[in-house]
């Protein structure tokens, strides 16, 4: 039967529309004013929104309740609690009060905190963002919430990710104003988080301890095709996949998740999905819930989805495209527009955005760094590891124009008087695709396409805030003082200025070749290839001088971040080259043995018949494997006595880096020689299924 999607969307949502129906009026009015102006909320109100709340939700069916955060695990956490409440007659009340929903206390002491959290002071605090709706997953009712330390410190990912909506938006208002937009009194961040994906039958995962254990295989030699046809990308859905997608649409929906687009990607069992566009924060909270729907629907079916950056070697990983823009009451800012008065609006901030990433590209890089995405990024499959910016033809040309006080022709058509008088009307631009870069300008917003698919995006948008807000505040600095009649010239020049400074960061050719990489480095623009080699720049001058300023992190918030990423990296590694270590000794080896000793015996059972008949063939086969064996067993001795030493570098950015220029190699190593062993040996001998088995038979 056809769902209906009118009814069922937002089911499980505590949204503006049930608040409407179920809040007394002025409590609706008193908590609007709470999620529109970030103003404080008293207990009254809070009580009042709570027992809506609770009756909304018991009627839904839920039966618990939780605040929901974002530790710096990376996932969501919960910890739930009952309504029920005993009472002096033996029976129960289902409660939840004011101070429930606002505030929790959960213990924190097993979450990261990068040393934040004494451990003798195990308490974290919650708190809800009323901004983020709540909704039912489960039974049980999601209060989002942020989550700090008890001296206050964030622990998560919300709460940085708030303070720099409200820099963007304090910057923004500021500089709008004296742009003459005396209407304007708040600008939120938008944020559409393109999804990537594998599906692969549960089946086979349960039997690849390194897909268990790590989320990527760690052995596994290329089948006879791989994606060379291109034939998956937009490719027909199969009736399986496709059951799975129109489950996941329906799941999301109710959650209030407006999933938009779905289609095949370039690798086999390669999927993508993307929502329409949310508030920044919003946004955030769903791409969590989407990834844990998909998790949850795809066992459903009997698939297991693969949020890794890069399950298969030798096959495109995953990324998450993080569109971007910034909104005024639902004018885009980054529109281009009609008028000339909008479009010095928009030059404006296009100029804090690209001003943004040039200066604060470390930061960027930064915040796309993790183990999983060192396998993509500057792999020819993802962005490069330096970070640019396309602006595609006709803009950069507008901008050229004003640089160099020339004419801007477009087509002969359209002339610009400098004196920012007169500027061109850009059209919508979606033709000039370039798939290479990492930072793109896509008609009216930013795409920022580094991301690793199993990325929260906070991090990435708490540095696209925060660098944007500080670019807007200098703008704001310079123009500050001008008078009205000069205010058209001065932006001129400082515009001008921003395009010399910053253009080296403008690049739209294809950023996957060489001579890109060559050509960036005479720009200066930096090309970090690796997570430890990007992650002390969180702790460098200009960027905590940047963070501090605009009280996005503390000094001990930022090296705790610091410590936390490092020893992330560190574990990532740790587990893997333990699990590849089990992998070889415990299932490969054993797989080559037993393989060669069926060689051998053929030989020896056919020598004891006849010494006329040929063994050639299965000794050198037999020849070939046990030197394959030797080589195996050697290089994996080499892997376990450097992961032995790995683990005595008391210092993280020292481990780190060892993990990333010996331990990684002797992994690659190995995994070639075993690679090389695989195509020799029939399927059966193996325990696990192999990447054509995984790949190709779903
Ligand atoms: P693509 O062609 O890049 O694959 P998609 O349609 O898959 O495009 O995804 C584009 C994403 O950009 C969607 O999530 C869409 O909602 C989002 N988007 C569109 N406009 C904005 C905006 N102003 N701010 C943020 N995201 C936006
Ligand atoms: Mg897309």
């Amino acid at each position: 039967m056809a769902t209906k999607v009118p009814e069922i969307f937002g089911e499980y949502v505590f949204s503006d529309k049930v608040m409407r129906d179920k809040l007394p009026k002025d409590i609706y009015k008193a908590l609007r004013k709470t999620i529109d102006n970030n103003t404080h909320l008293e207990l009254d109100v809070a009580n009042a929104v709570a027992v809506a709340m609770k009756e909304w939700a018991i009627e839904h069916g839920a039966t618990h309740f939780t605040h929901w955060f974002q530790p710096l695990t990376g996932y969501t956490a919960e910890k739930h609690d009952s309504f029920i409440s005993p009472t002096v007659c033996g029976d129960i009340t289902m409660d939840f009060s004011g101070k429930e929903l606002v505030k929790g206390e959960p213990d924190a002491s097993s979450f990261p905190s990068g040393g934040i959290r004494a451990t003798f002071e195990a308490r974290g605090y919650t708190n809800w963002d009323p901004t983020s709706p709540a909704f039912i997953k489960d039974g049980t009712l999601c209060i989002p919430t942020a989550f700090c330390s008890y001296s206050g410190e964030a622990l998560d990912k919300k709460t940085p990710l708030l303070r720099s909506m409200e820099a963007i938006s304090t910057e923004a208002v500021k500089v709008l104003k004296l742009l003459g937009r005396d209407d304007v009194t708040g600008v939120s961040t938008t944020v559409g988080p393109e999804q990537e994906y594998f599906l692969i039958d549960e089946e086979d995962y349960k039997k690849r301890k390194d897909l268990i254990f790590t989320g990527r295989t760690l052995l596994g030699a290329m089948p006879p095709k791989g994606q060379e046809m291109d034939d998956h990308y937009f490719g027909a859905l199969k009736p399986r996949v496709s059951e799975f997608m129109h489950d996941l649409d329906e799941e999301l929906w109710k959650l209030g998740i407006p999933a938009k687009t779905k289609h095949n990607e370039v690798a086999p069992c390669q999927h993508e999905l993307a929502p329409v566009f949310d508030t920044t924060n919003v946004a955030v909270d769903r791409n969590q819930l989407t990834m844990e729907v998909m998790k949850k629907v795809a066992k459903k079916h009997g698939y297991v989805c693969l949020l890794h950056e890069k399950p298969f070697a030798g096959i495109n990983g995953s990324g998450k495209h993080n569109n971007w823009s910034i909104t005024a009451g639902g004018e885009n800012l980054l529109d281009p527009g009609k008028t000339p008065d909008e479009n010095i609006q928009f030059l404006v901030f296009l100029m804090a955005v690209i001003s943004a990433v040039d200066d604060y590209a470390d930061l960027l890089r930064l915040s796309v760094a993790s183990a999983g995405n060192d396998h993509r990024l500057g792999a020819n499959e993802a962005p490069p590891a330096i970070i640019s910016i396309f602006l595609g033809d006709e803009l950069t040309a507008v901008l050229d124009s004003i640089e160099n006080d020339t004419f801007f022709d477009k087509k002969g058509k359209v002339q610009m008087d400098i004196g920012a008088k007169v500027l061109p009307h850009f059209t919508k631009d979606t033709t000039d695709r370039n798939r290479t870069s990492p930072f793109a300008f896509t008609g009216n917003k930013f795409e920022f396409r580094s991301l690793g698919s199993s990325f929260s995006v906070a991090g990435p948008n708490t540095v696209l805030n925060t660098a944007v807000a500080e670019e807007l505040s200098k703008f704001y600095e310079e123009l500050k003082g001008v008078s009205k009649a000069k205010l058209p010239e001065a932006v001129h020049a400082l515009i001008k200025k921003a395009i010399k400074a910053h253009k080296k960061v403008i690049f739209n050719g294809n950023g996957y070749t060489d001579e890109w990489v060559k050509e960036a480095e005479k720009r200066g623009l930096y090309n970090f290839r690796s997570t430890p080699e990007v992650l002390p720049r969180l702790v460098e001058k200009k960027n905590m001088k940047l963070f501090e300023k605009h009280k996005i992190y503390s000094e001990t918030e930022l090296k705790a971040r610091y410590e936390i990423m490092l020893e992330n990296y560190c574990k990532t590694l740790h587990i893997e080259t333990l699990t590849m270590q089990d992998m070889i000794v415990k299932q490969f080896l054993p797989a080559l043995m037993e393989y060669s000793d069926e060689l051998v015996g053929s030989v020896l059972s056919k020598k004891s018949l006849s010494s006329s008949i040929k063994t050639g063939a299965e000794e050198k086969q037999a020849a070939e494997l046990s030197d394959l064996y030797q080589k195996i067993y050697e290089l994996n001795e080499k892997l376990a006595k450097d992961t032995k030493k790995a683990g005595t570098i008391a210092d993280y950015q020292k481990q780190a880096e060892f993990y990333h220029g010996t331990v990684i190699p002797d992994m690659e190593k190995l995994r070639v020689v075993a690679d090389e062993a695989e195509l020799l040996l029939p399927d059966e001998f193996l325990p696990y299924p192999t990447y054509e088995q995984m790949l190709f038979y779903v």
